[in-house]
């Protein structure tokens, strides 16, 4: 049997047996597939977690929404070691954070990233929640996003003239990302970095998994998607 074969047979197909056979608690199926995936990994390519075990030397740092939907390395089809990684809800950056300032000092200053990728997606619950009144029970979050309801109040008059609320929510999701990076651009570790990050503005679609290019960081590329992206790099 080749080694690509006996992966896939231990891999997928054990999975689905096993689940079907043991009604195994989530955590212990999230620990049988990282077994599963490990096993996997090694056999695709035996110098995978040696070369893991170097050191990172990411070229990114990806800033973008907790929902579960929207998984930065799966999007972007990517590998560990190519995103330094930032999530919270409604891909927020706030300076006055030390959470993310210190993403953005670390990836900056010692990785010495090229590019800070701002990724908003359609539809994100955090950003209706700035549409909304204040959820008593959810303090922590009312905080997080109160520079969302203050960027929302900013453009009212665009978001009143959506055609509906989804329209509204994905209109304010944009602005967001777009507020985020002019944030970025204009905060002193990217500002100040010799040579500077180029940051980017992106938006996912839930509906079809592409994402859009708002604001490329390529000042000639500005509202270019990535279709049109893919085809001049061709
Ligand atoms: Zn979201």
């Amino acid at each position: 049997m080749r080694p690509r074969e006996r992966s896939r047979e231990f891999g997928a197909e054990s999975m689905r047996l096993t689940y079907g056979a043991l009604s195994m608690n989530r955590p212990k199926r999230l620990l049988v597939a990282n077994v599963a995936w490990a096993h996997e990994t090694a056999v695709r390519n035996p110098a995978f977690f040696r070369n893991l075990v170097r050191g990172q030397n990411p070229h990114v740092l990806w800033i973008g929404c907790s929902d579960s939907r929207v998984p930065a390395e799966t999007i972007t089809h990517c590998e560990p070691g190519d995103l330094f990684v930032h999530r919270n809800i409604a891909n927020l950056f706030q300076a006055g954070d030390d959470n993310s300032a210190s993403v953005l000092e670390y990836a900056v200053k010692v990785l010495k990233v090229g590019h800070v990728i701002v990724c908003g997606h359609y539809g994100c619950g955090g950003v209706r929640a700035a549409l909304l009144p204040p959820e008593p029970g959810l303090p922590h979050v009312n905080r997080r996003i109160a520079p969302l309801c203050a960027l929302a109040k900013a453009h009212h008059e665009e978001l009143d003239g959506q055609a509906n609320e989804r329209q509204r929510i994905d209109r304010l999701a944009e602005l967001n990302v777009l507020e985020q990076v002019r944030g970025l651009r204009a905060h002193p570790i990217v500002r100040d970095a010799d040579p500077a990050p180029l940051v980017h503005g992106w938006i996912f679609a839930l509906e079809d998994g592409r994402i859009k290019v708002l604001t490329s960081g390529y000042e000639a590329d500005d509202a270019m998607t990535c279709t049109t992206a893919a085809h001049s790099a061709a």
